[in-house]
């Protein structure tokens, strides 16, 4: 694989098969306006099927996000044109704003504006509740 083929930026390799377009989702990118090239579904002798995402960026990535979306994805931090960096993302403990709470009683969908907040309550699989009502999150 072609390491050069972004100068600045993230490559994020072992991203679950067909989860791409989830991850950009996430991690707020624009495909539209983001230098990017994704490789879906190529061989991971680890996982049978992958996906990559390249992503040319100076932007500083939210890689907790990103242990939340794809646990299991590696991420090499690339400044011109050379690996820089290796990154391996976990589970967050907490989650602020990326998931919504479902519950209709929760506060925070009777009180619009208050900050949506997750809290790791299982690691095996991954189980997040919401700080407030305890609901399981739908991810
Ligand atoms: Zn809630």
């Amino acid at each position: 694989m072609e390491v050069t083929s972004i100068q600045n930026g993230v490559i994020i390799d072992h991203v679950s098969a067909g989860q791409s377009l989830t991850v950009l989702e996430y991690l707020k990118i624009d495909p539209a306006d983001t230098r990017l090239a994704l490789i879906m579904n190529t061989t991971s002798h680890r996982f049978g099927s992958k996906d990559i995402i390249k992503i040319e960026t100076e932007r500083r990535l939210d890689l907790d996000v990103l242990g939340f979306v794809a646990p299991q994805a590696t991420v090499d931090i690339v400044h011109g044109g050379v690996i820089v960096d290796k990154v391996k993302p976990g589970l967050p403990n907490r989650l602020i704003n990326v998931i919504n709470c479902k519950n209709p009683r929760c506060v925070t969908t009777t009180e619009p504006g208050i900050d949506q907040l997750f809290h790791l309550s299982h690691r095996e699989p991954a189980e997040y509740r919401c700080d407030y009502c305890d609901e399981k999150a739908k991810i």
